[in-house]
């Protein structure tokens, strides 16, 4: 599409949808104007992509979650046109930053597991990998999070408002889903997947509930009119809102139905193509499909599939059990208790009797084999998967799935050797690690242009975007000066523009010549913000004692969400406010330190954070975060990690050395040796500076407008016995910390630590994990369209 094309584009849009010209277009007219223009041009190739893909085997993502973020800025980039619109854009006086600016983040993940689920979609488009990817498309996603007084306050998150432009609704291809009690239609909203540099162009297919019938006449007619429509308000909740994770809360019957609406929509759309191309013959439907299961939320999947053959096509169950082994893989992404997946079977029962039958079987298949096997009764009852009257999801993916993978090598290593080593014992070719990616057009090449622009010139070529092992080849100039002079200019225009967008959005202002010490990811106990929030304390406090501390000025910035009915993390993020107010206004510190918490963390945000980092924060209990994935943008965006030796930060550590970052701390055996006797209040009475910080919890110097939570932090951190070891690593992260500013003092050997981050960054690619997703889990084929 040339500039003309587009201009013109633009304007039938404007008119045809809006009745406006460019002259009184609002900023959000231009932006769907703009994206159906480029929706349009590349309709074609979108619909190669999908009937060569149909012609051979392809891989299904099954996902409960995908953070996307915004579309536009991306989706021009990766097909080479952002100049041109930022061209066409100012020739009609119309600032490109604006409109990208307006659009909504689709939120429709968590956190980590929800955007990995997009990098991957996005790398295997890049990489003509047919991978098509089915999901649920919530009319709300994740809540939109407010500070107010220092307390986390949610909304409602309408992400549709302006419309979403890149989604085509296929009613043609809509499903039914059968629930017991309710039958419900799935409309498939289409968006496509725009890879960087390829014409090929992937799918995302999200499920939207409908009711069969829009209201009852016969009720409207006797002017019931509540009663006339809730039918369909109770379909339509089934696609109304992403649930927040976290939750301990039994009564999610809600979600249940949606992971089952999920699964069943998506493979009745995977059957039907697999009968438009094979008749009958389901031998072959794993011959020509596989299915990975990102987490067990979809794991309803697999007694789907065997109920779908059985009842519906007339294929025998064992056969069906047979193929659902070699059709499936299941990823796990956590070794958390509370986040194992069980089910009431009675809820199962109650919604979906035959799935219940179903598992059953499977369960009496797992029982036969683990006998003939010579295993005891005991030894048994670990691996059912119906137990104790519930149905444990995780055991029913293992033992129907092709393979089983952990998403970092340390966590692959746990499930084997103690998580799920019964069933490592049983299969133990099923078990294989998949270290997560990113993908570095959105996390490098979009996020930091000034970066990207320089590794460009450096190289002399640009594939890198797309080869991102070429990175190492920056290697040659980690002592060329002027190399890292210009690195760290980088750094500081980065940090100057998020300055600035922090200072319009919290208020805030932050020095960009200070270091900027970031830690955003989700609110949790396990990753530790509260021990990140004493250190700062305990430092405010140490500053207050000596103010000629000689330390650089240092900004500590916190983005996070917790979930509503995590009343502990709300706590913590009370408790980091309280910080930052006493901090930033006592004249005594003069600056220093400062401390923001940004509120409303999520991935347009963090496209601003994570190229500003002058230190990585990934502080989580060792052996509890499986992998992290933002460990890995810090690292592309050459800032070094500040961690414990957990998930992939000890890859990371291994790739751009020990010496270029910062690990503290327990690691899992040290904690695995502790964990009988530790007694954390030990801590507290020897160490006067632990103290100090845990008192201010109790004693007044903070407010919890009396509800009494602070007290709730300091007793998770005595009485409860600290699970999360926070005081035992207290004091080497401290130490740690110190040898930050010392070595931050050194302008050169600092850049220099920053520049080797970078060139060993190539190998957290998500290109590089769909690749090995491919060659050694799916069997799928780079497919390539003319
Ligand atoms: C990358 C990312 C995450 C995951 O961060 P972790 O530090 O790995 O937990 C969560 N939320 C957003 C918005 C992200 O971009």
């Amino acid at each position: 599409m040339n500039k003309e094309n587009m201009k013109k584009g633009i304007n039938r849009y404007l008119k045809v949808k809006y009745g406006v010209t460019v002259d009184d277009a609002k900023e959000y007219e231009i932006f769907n104007a703009l994206s159906l223009t480029v929706l349009e041009d590349i309709v074609d190739d979108w619909k190669n992509t999908s009937e060569s893909y149909n012609s051979g085997r392809s891989a299904n993502y099954f996902s409960a979650e995908y953070l996307m973020g915004r579309a536009l800025g991306n989706n021009l980039m990766n097909l080479g046109l952002y100049d041109d619109a930022k061209d066409v854009l100012s020739e009609l006086n119309i600032d490109i930053n604006k409109i990208e600016e307006i659009e909504e983040d689709a939120g429709l993940g968590n956190g980590g597991l929800g955007r990995l689920a997009a990098c991957f979609m996005e790398s295997a488009a890049t990489i003509d990998v047919p991978l098509n990817g089915y999901g649920i498309r919530y009319n709300n996603g994740l809540f939109n999070q407010n500070i107010e007084g220092g307390f986390q306050t949610e909304s409602e998150d309408n992400w549709l408002k302006y419309g979403d432009p890149w989604s085509v609704r296929k009613e043609r291809e809509a499903q039914i889903v059968e629930f017991s009690d309710m039958k419900v239609r799935a409309i498939p909203y289409d968006t496509p997947i725009i890879g960087y540099g390829t014409k090929n162009i992937n799918t995302l297919r999200l499920w939207k509930c409908e009711p069969i019938k829009e209201f009852d006449f016969v009720l409207f007619n006797e002017q019931k009119y509540d009663k006339a429509v809730s039918l369909k308000n109770r379909a339509e909740d089934i696609s109304r809102v992403l649930y927040p994770n976290d939750s301990n809360d039994q009564g999610k019957i809600l979600r249940l139905r949606q992971q089952y609406f999920l699964v069943s929509a998506s493979l009745k759309d995977i059957i039907r193509k697999h009968k438009q191309k094979f008749g009958t013959d389901f031998e072959n439907i794993s011959v020509n499909n596989f299915v990975q299961l990102n987490d067990t939320h979809p794991t309803l999947a697999i007694p789907e599939f065997i109920r779908l053959l059985v009842d519906e096509e007339g294929v025998n169950f064992k056969d069906a059990l047979e193929y659902a082994k070699t059709f499936f893989g299941y990823t796990n992404h956590t070794i958390l208790a509370e986040a194992l997946e069980k089910w009431n079977i009675k809820l199962i029962k109650k919604l979906f009797p035959r799935i219940l039958e179903i598992v059953k079987d499977i369960d009496k298949e797992l029982i036969k084999e683990l006998k003939e096997k010579h295993y005891t009764k005991e030894e048994i009852n670990e691996f059912r998967i119906i137990f104790d009257r519930q149905m444990r999801m995780a055991n029913l993916a293992i033992f129907v799935s092709k393979a089983v993978n952990g998403v970092a090598k340390l966590h692959t290593d746990i499930l084997k050797d103690s998580e799920l080593n019964n069933w490592y014992k049983l299969y133990p070719q099923k078990f294989q690690n998949k270290t997560n990616g990113i993908t570095p057009r959105r996390w490098l090449r979009l996020c930091n242009p000034e970066l990207s622009s320089f590794i460009t010139k450096l190289l002399g070529t640009e594939e890198w975007v797309k080869n991102l092992d070429l990175l190492k080849e920056l290697k040659k100039f980690e002592d060329d000066d002027k190399v890292l002079e210009e690195l760290m200019n980088i750094k500081l225009q980065k940090k100057t523009q998020l300055a600035e967008h922090i200072k319009n959005e919290e208020g805030v202002e932050l020095d960009p010549n200070s270091i900027f010490d970031i830690q955003i990811k989700r609110l949790h106990e396990y990753k530790r913000q509260l021990l990140n929030a004493m250190y700062i304390l305990d430092l405010y406090y140490r500053i207050k004692e000596n103010p000629d501390m000689d330390i650089p000025k240092t900004s500590f910035i916190f983005g996070a969400k917790a979930f509503p009915g995590y009343v502990r993390a709300k706590s913590i993020v009370k408790f980091i406010n309280e910080i930052a107010e006493l901090v930033n206004n006592d004249e005594d510190i003069n600056g220093k330190i400062k401390v923001v918490f940004v509120h409303n963390y999520r991935v347009s945000y963090a496209q601003r954070l994570f190229p500003a980092a002058d230190l990585s924060k990934q502080i989580s209990t060792a052996g509890k975060e499986a992998s992290g994935t933002g460990n890995m943008k810090f690292m592309l965006n050459a800032t070094p990690t500040f961690g414990t030796y957990d998930g992939a930060n000890i890859e990371i550590v291994n790739e751009a050395g020990e010496e270029n970052n910062y690990i503290f701390g327990l690691r899992v055996e040290d904690i695995d040796k502790i964990k009988e006797e530790y007694d954390s209040t030990t801590y507290y009475k020897k160490d006067k500076n632990i103290k100090r910080v845990l008192d201010t919890l109790i004693d007044g110097t903070f407010n919890d407008g009396g509800s009494g939570d602070f007290e709730d932090l300091y007793n998770s951190l005595l009485e409860e016995g600290d699970q999360y070891y926070l005081l035992a690593d207290f004091k080497s992260f401290k130490e740690t910390q110190d040898r930050v500013f010392e070595d931050y003092k050194d302008k050169k050997k600092w850049a220099k630590k920053c520049f080797a981050n970078l060139y060993s960054a190539g190998v957290f690619s998500s290109d590089r994990t769909i690749k090995e997703y491919c060659d050694e889990i799916w069997n799928i084929k780079k497919t390539s369209i003319k």
